[in-house]
């Protein structure tokens, strides 16, 4: 209070006044309780608190908070005894990776010669190729110690824990050389360094750590490191140079006899009937990959257990089969009697016009039982044998393929309908890239103007042209996309007759194989 008179005036009023200053706290002390201590008392609780966690996270040999603790799982070879014989087909894959079992069984031969067998292997290939299959295999084969991991679980929250797991893993892995260490999904940590600012640090700093642990042993303590990977375009080339992962096995989707080697392998799992033919189904489901014909099977030995059978039968296969593929059936849709009308003239529309292009038979099965996926009717394709090389007329004729179905509904309903959306994104998807990939127009010549980014998580692509060449790009798709429509409206005209038999018989049966289809088509 801003008062000067005040002690005056208090003498006036005749105040007593008493020394105090005893009671009262030295600044030290006051100094000390309200600043020091509860830092102390912080600090206290901290230590304690950490401490519990490191005995918590050492006690069930797990990563939480215990700093640098690695939980790269070992596994002993009596745990999953998978070996080369478990993977089906892949042979290029298991040959390759046999140098490597043989390597670390007999590691003088290769010293002798002054061969040094190479640190890091990347296996690259679409999800669900057996990958990590062949990884555990070579371990199994190999007997050695195998060490597994995904990259995703090196990124964590804080700079410098992932860097120190991978320090952590190689520590391990030294100590118990010769081994195995797989690491899945590598392309989580080892994507490009953009050197950007403000980017990843964690990641990068992981990354380098590997780079400096792979440079650090010598080529032949026989610690081999297996990666995996389906996008292998995304790798820092650091990774990719001579001395780390020098090698690598493409592990592709299987083909034909691939697939039916697949199936057999997992049908030795189920009880099986004597009339199923694996090689029928394997034919059935190509491009399916190795986990899905494992769930193909499985999902045929269901089939039979809720329809209270014992044994799994073709019609079980076949059925899921589609189920993979298309999704269970609608039990419950009912279609109007136009709409399965217009449903059966579009697939036969497809057919019919691969048909009469090809002079074969175009497809295995059509039915126009509605399916969980949304689609009303369903084909499934004849596999044209493993083809390599297309030529610009059988791409031509796929095309035309496509808008097979569209055509017949107009010729025969003059009216069009919506059940067309994936039908156009293929044509369109065949004819983009007939013209910005293949170099197969005139004017563009042998010019990329567009580039795949991942190949094997479903090919997306990105132009690499200029706006004005984009659009021109976007021309030619439509012409050529509305050239090929036009020859499949022609041919379904041509052959109205046909077009009208075997619709009524599809409508009608609801399912027609390839073999009755060509029968109709043939009879005069
Ligand atoms: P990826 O690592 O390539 O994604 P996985 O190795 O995990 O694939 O394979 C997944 C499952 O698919 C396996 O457990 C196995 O049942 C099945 N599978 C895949 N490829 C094959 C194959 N070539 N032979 C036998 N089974 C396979
Ligand atoms: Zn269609």
């Amino acid at each position: 209070m801003n008062d000067p008179n005040l002690t005056d005036r208090l003498y006036e009023c005749g105040a007593v006044f008493a020394k105090d200053i005893d009671k009262q706290m030295s600044p030290i002390i006051s100094f000390l309780l309200t600043g020091i201590l509860p830092l102390i008392i912080f600090i206290a609780l901290g230590n304690y608190m950490a401490k519990k966690l490191m005995e918590h996270a050492g006690g069930k040999n797990s990563m939480a908070f215990g700093m640098g603790k690695s939980n790269a799982k070992i596994y002993v070879q009596s745990s999953e005894e998978i070996r080369f014989s478990d993977v089906a087909g892949e042979d290029e894959a298991k040959e390759n990776l046999s140098e490597i079992v043989d390597y670390l069984h007999n590691p003088k031969k290769y010293t002798d010669v002054g061969a040094s067998m190479p640190k890091g292997v990347l296996l690259v290939g679409p999800p669900g190729t057996g990958k990590t299959m062949l990884a555990k295999a070579v371990a199994g084969e190999s007997n050695v110690p195998f060490f597994s991991m995904s990259g995703s679980e090196f990124v964590e929250m804080f700079v410098g824990m992932g860097a120190s797991k991978v320090r952590d893993l190689f520590g391990q892995a030294k100590e118990k050389a010769p081994c195995i260490v797989f690491i899945d999904e590598i392309d989580a940590i080892g994507k490009k360094r953009d050197g950007q600012m403000g980017g990843n640090d964690e990641r990068e700093q992981t990354l380098n750590q590997l780079l400096t642990e792979m440079d650090g042993f010598e080529g032949n303590n026989g610690v081999i490191i297996l990666a995996a990977t389906n996008r292998p375009e995304s790798l820092d080339p650091a990774l990719t140079r001579p001395g780390r992962f020098d090698r690598r096995v493409p592990v592709e989707l299987p083909d034909f006899a691939g697939r039916e080697a697949i199936l057999k392998v997992h049908a030795k799992k189920i009880k099986a009937s004597d009339d199923v033919d694996l090689h029928t189904i394997a034919r059935m489901a190509s491009g399916a990959s190795g986990a899905e014909l494992a769930n193909i099977i499985n999902e045929a030995a269901l089939r039979a257990v809720r329809s209270g059978r014992t044994v799994v039968n073709e019609s079980d296969l076949e059925e899921s089969i589609e189920v993979v593929i298309a999704g269970y059936q609608k039990k419950n849709a009912v279609l109007s009697d136009q709409e399965k009308k217009v449903v059966a003239y579009h697939e036969i529309g497809h057919a019919l016009v691969a048909a009469l292009q090809s002079h074969s038979a175009p497809v295995q099965k059509i039915t126009i039982i509605p399916r969980t996926s949304g689609a009303l009717g369903y084909t499934m394709q004849v596999e044209q044998g493993d083809k390599y090389l297309m030529t610009k007329k059988e791409l031509e004729n796929k095309i035309a393929t496509f808008t097979g179905g569209r055509a017949a509904e107009e010729i025969v309903f003059g009216e069009i309908t919506t059940g067309v959306s994936n039908d156009i994104e293929q044509a369109t998807k065949i004819a983009r890239a007939m013209i910005t990939r293949y170099g197969m127009t005139d004017e563009f010549d042998m010019v990329a103007m567009e580039n795949v980014t991942n190949q094997y998580l479903g090919g997306d692509t990105s132009l690499s042209c200029s706006a004005d060449t984009q659009k021109e790009i976007d021309e030619k798709v439509v012409q050529l996309v509305k050239a090929e429509h036009e020859k499949a409206r022609k041919i379904l005209a041509e052959n109205r007759e046909k077009l009208d038999e075997l619709a009524m018989y599809l409508y009608e049966k609801e399912t027609i194989t390839g073999d009755e289809f060509m029968d109709i088509l043939d009879r005069k």
